[in-house]
């Protein structure tokens, strides 16, 4: 069946360098692709974070944008498109889902605090997700409290074919909260999909049984939303019972399972800026929320984004649920799978939502951990074919902060980010030869070691050296 969702309106251009000049910006940005211009990049595949392509509907959307500072038209459509996808009624918009991620999550841990009797404060709190996403473990740290994660053992084994490698654990999850007792825990936080596994879906079942295993204890349930359509689209393809429901059928059952959301509108919803943070009856909470979202962010009905950009994300998240859209969305990753794993390109399996996770450990199996082969291979990427792609493994993970040294990840990755509705099949097939080269070179291909190393999050600004 053909599964073409739209055509191109509006167009970049985009240039290849020669090999010596790509060598050359390599070197000059330190051999972090993180610093390279977007000018001198051929094929981006650095994130699927505010990259996608807008619509025409959204295009016009940005001209009906209401400006006022308080009460403007744009917040109405936007609760509307709220109300319809998600069934939340009390929302505020957000910069970014980490806006919505520091307004909540200080507020969950007052009111669990406040819930605990005077000589209890001491103890620890924590949230239990299956995994926290990075900017979301950084505001639970921030608050003073601990971030575990219980996602399903098979999603640490790229081989291992599993139809929802984001599940929750849920032996683990009432075994942690038995141990550390139910007034420790603020929350639980469903990641959909689950970003840091590779993109990798929860199914409804576990996204119920969670959500009783919570109400069981009381414990709220915070839906991290970035990528609920995708999350949607494999529940319907993957799961009985669910393949002849429409996505919205199946977003509104996710959204029963959560007794709020927090949302980057980067991802899924397609638009270049904007987050959410919705809850569905907690009125005493989302007073507190207004509050904190006046002092943050700014006034209730515009939450950090310009009229348009909410106009826009109204728009945006219709189009994210829309099943023409996701079939070609969710089809072209596959392809792009697909290509690869007939190449012999070591992928974590099945492939995700909105990106492709290669094994560079497997892939370049001389280079240590220590040396970095998922950010070898990244860097190879640019010199062999102007590819930009992102690290995820050791270089990312950085050093203990009690010893300083080195800590190996469970895998070595470099990944694949796929932009929605930006990029060609053609042009990822490019991608495919680009990579079939560099396996067969992949002995020739060096480590790296640090230049400068900076003391936090440092592979933004990190310095390398290949290792000769
Ligand atoms: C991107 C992302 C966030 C943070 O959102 P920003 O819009 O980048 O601030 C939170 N959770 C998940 C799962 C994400 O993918």
């Amino acid at each position: 069946m053909a599964d073409f969702a739209f055509k191109v309106k509006t167009v970049e251009p985009i240039t290849l360098l020669s090999k010596s000049e790509r060598k050359r910006k390599l070197m000059e940005c330190g051999y972090n692709p993180f610093g390279l211009k977007s000018r001198d990049v051929y094929i981006d595949l650095h994130t699927d974070s505010g990259t996608g392509a807008l619509s025409q509907d959204q295009w016009a959307a940005l001209m009906l944008g209401d400006e006022a500072y308080s009460g403007s038209r744009s917040f109405d459509e936007l609760a509307k498109s709220v109300e319809t996808v998600f069934g939340y009624t009390k929302f505020i918009p957000t910069h970014q889902g980490r806006g919505a991620e520091k307004i909540l999550y200080p507020l969950l841990v007052k009111k669990l605090k406040e819930g605990r009797g005077h000589h209890q404060q001491d103890k620890k709190s924590v949230f239990i997700s299956n995994f926290h996403f990075d900017t979301t473990a950084a505001h639970v740290e921030l608050t003073g409290a601990l971030a575990l994660n219980c996602v399903i053992r098979e999603a640490y084994d790229t081989q291992t074919e599993h139809p929802f490698k984001g599940n929750m654990d849920t032996g683990k999850l009432k075994a942690e909260i038995n141990e550390r007792g139910a007034d420790c825990v603020a929350g639980i936080i469903m990641t959909v999909t689950c970003n840091s596994m590779g993109g990798q879906p929860v199914s409804m079942q576990n996204m119920k049984d969670v959500y009783e295993i919570a109400k069981h204890y009381d414990i709220p349930v915070i839906i991290d939303s970035a990528r609920f359509a995708e999350n949607a689209y494999f529940i319907k393809q993957r799961e009985a019972g669910y393949g002849d429901k429409s996505i919205q059928t199946i977003v509104t059952e996710m959204y029963q399972y959560g007794d709020m959301m927090t949302l980057s509108a980067k991802k899924d919803p397609m638009v270049n800026i904007g987050g959410i943070l919705a809850i569905r009856d907690d009125m005493d909470l989302y007073r507190q929320v207004e509050m904190m979202c006046i002092v943050n962010e700014g006034f209730v009905s515009y939450g950090g984004l310009a009229g348009r950009d909410i106009q826009c994300l109204a728009v945006g998240l219709l189009e994210a649920v829309d099943e023409n859209y996701l079939r070609a969305r969710i089809r072209q990753v596959e392809h792009f799978g697909r290509l690869l794993k007939e190449a012999g390109i070591p992928i974590q399996t099945p492939v995700g939502g909105h990106a492709i996770f290669i094994d560079a450990g497997a892939m370049l199996p001389h280079i240590p951990a220590h040396q970095f082969p998922g950010q070898a291979l990244a860097n190879e990427l640019y010199l062999e074919g102007g590819v930009r792609c992102a690290e995820i493994g050791s270089f990312l993970l950085g050093r203990d902060p009690e010893t300083g040294e080195q800590k190996e990840s469970e895998c070595e990755l470099t990944r694949l980010a796929i932009p929605r509705r930006v990029y060609s099949n053609e042009q990822l097939e490019y991608v495919v030869d680009v990579l079939t080269r560099i396996k067969a070179k992949a002995e020739t291909i060096p480590g790296y070691d640090f230049e400068y190393e900076p003391a936090l999050l440092r592979h933004f600004l990190a310095r390398l050296l290949p290792i000769t």
